[in-house]
């Protein structure tokens, strides 16, 4: 059975409850977790508060990176075995779950040697003064965490907000946190203070809520649903507490005529396979110019019909979904389809060695999705890609920017002209061109506009959304 980690110690939920870990291979439970509240949240804070004002509070810059070095190599020590953590509790092929940990290991090498590199100001001013600004930590941060990327969500956020010389209080998802329960041991391990990183499993609303509310967090980075993220930002609002919002996305690729479509293929049908679809960045609408749709479907067809989908450890092109209602909600969207006469160009494979009781979806190529129809509109979070033909420059950066989300967008193209003018007019947080997510670089800012939420993390960026800026005037006369 698995334990909340609240300084440094394994602790048992205030109530007594605990909620299954389901494998989503098989759809069979295998451990269980606390199922946190309200008390458990408050002891962690006031751990994360301990620590701060004692220990952490006290180390300088260059002493936190230290640490923070130690626990990336340490987690490279250990990325198999968190792998393997992972991809059971996710249901993650191989290969995408030993990329995440190899990802985490970056973000803590990253944002190691970040802490000492963040520097203040001094400002010219008036005769008789010296003016300087400070970047110091907001103090204690709650960190709300999905289930589709846990360690490489945790990574970018609390490796973010340690280095700016915060305490953390994480609430990972009730579906995805046993990976997460073990970085933070390992981080005992290597001298992080008890109290500097703190985690507490649990319902969203329950843990997530209170974590939302409790008077002593002081800054809220939230990674998950549009839905979920306004309500952590109305309840944050009560107290003026700043809030990162990652939120969802329905990012379009768009590819015109000239595009070289040898290189784009194969990554537009990773972008919306990755992860079984459930990426907040998935590729999930094809914007295709019209004098090249048919061909390319016609490829794509080709490719889409041999995705073969299968339990995680047989790392196949695509493992399970999460959870049984997350099936649900892709088959729900599939007889949306189906019913609008949406037409289906081509469908990957289910093994025969899956289990009936595992979260299985065939990733599925749909065409002429009409752009107001909810295929176009919302988030499916499943491996569904929705194409659709555009006339011209003009009518493709009105389809990319026709949703309510702004996260990433990918422009396929040879013309150096139209990559920029597309990249200056598509609304989103990233575009990329000839290429989609730049391998996911740590070092590269990301977050989104419009629903896809505010703020940014990754990078050095990240840093600034974990400080507050103080500005200090002394008049020397
Ligand atoms: P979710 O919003 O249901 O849950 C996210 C987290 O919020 C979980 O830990 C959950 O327990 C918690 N939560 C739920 N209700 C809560 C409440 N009332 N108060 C506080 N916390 C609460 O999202 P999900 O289903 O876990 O993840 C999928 C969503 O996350 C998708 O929309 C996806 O696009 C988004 N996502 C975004 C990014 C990004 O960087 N933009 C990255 C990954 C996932």
């Amino acid at each position: 059975m698995q334990l909340h980690y609240i300084g440094n110690t394994g602790v048992r939920a205030s109530g007594g409850r605990t909620l299954p870990v389901i494998d989503p291979s098989d759809g069979q439970p295998y451990d269980e977790i606390q199922r946190g509240t309200a008390e458990d949240v408050d002891a962690a804070v006031r751990a994360a508060r301990q620590c701060l004002d004692t220990v952490w509070g006290r180390l300088s810059a260059a002493e936190r990176g230290r640490l923070l070095h130690k626990l990336s190599a340490k987690v490279a020590e250990h990325a198999e075995e968190l792998a393997a953590i992972e991809q059971r509790d996710c249901g993650k092929p191989t290969r995408q779950a030993k990329a995440d940990a190899l990802a985490l290991v970056r973000y803590f090498e990253f944002y190691a040697g970040a802490c000492d590199k963040l520097h203040g100001e001094t400002l010219p001013y008036q005769d008789g003064y010296a003016v300087l600004t400070w970047r110091e930590p907001h103090g204690v941060t709650g960190h709300v965490i999905p289930w589709n990327y846990p360690m490489q969500i945790f990574g970018r956020s609390v490796g973010g907000a340690l280095a700016a010389g915060n305490a953390c209080v994480v609430k990972p998802s009730e579906d995805a946190c046993l990976s997460l329960l073990r970085v933070a041991e390992l981080a005992a391990e290597v001298g992080f203070p008890a109290g500097a990183i703190n985690i507490v499993t649990g319902y969203g609303h329950e843990v997530g809520d209170a974590l939302a509310r409790h008077p002593g967090i002081d800054h809220i980075s939230f990674t998950g649903s549009p839905r979920v993220g306004t309500l952590i930002q109305q309840v944050a609002a009560e107290r003026h507490c700043p809030v990162t919002l990652e939120l969802g996305g329905k990012s379009p690729q768009v590819v015109f005529a000239d595009a070289d479509l040898d290189a784009a293929l194969p990554v537009i049908v990773n972008a919306i396979v990755q992860n079984g679809g459930q990426t907040c960045s998935a590729g999930s609408r094809l914007l295709v110019e019209r004098s090249l749709y048919e061909p390319l479907l016609d490829r794509l067809g080709g490719l889409f019909a041999n995705l073969r989908v299968g339990p995680a450890a047989m790392d196949l092109d695509v493992g399970p979904l999460i959870r049984a209602s997350q099936q649900q909600r892709v088959w729900d969207f599939l007889s949306d389809a189906q019913h609008a006469g949406i037409p289906m160009v081509a469908q990957g494979q289910i093994v025969d060695e899956a289990p009936e009781t595992g979260y299985y979806q065939a990733p599925t190529l749909l065409r002429d999705v009409p752009p107001a129809h909810r295929l176009a509109q919302e988030e499916v979070f499943g491996p569904v890609l929705a194409a659709m033909a555009f006339a011209d420059e003009d009518e493709a950066v009105a389809l990319a920017n026709g949703t309510q989300f702004g996260l990433v967008a990918g422009v396929w193209t040879r013309d150096g002209g139209r990559q920029l003018r597309m990249a200056r007019r598509i609304r989103s947080g990233q575009v990329f061109v000839n290429n989609y997510g730049a391998g996911g670089g740590v070092e590269l800012p990301f977050g989104g506009v419009k629903s896809s939420g505010h703020g940014r993390e990754k990078g050095f960026e990240a840093l600034y959304a974990f400080t507050t800026l103080k500005t200090v005037a002394i008049r020397h006369g």
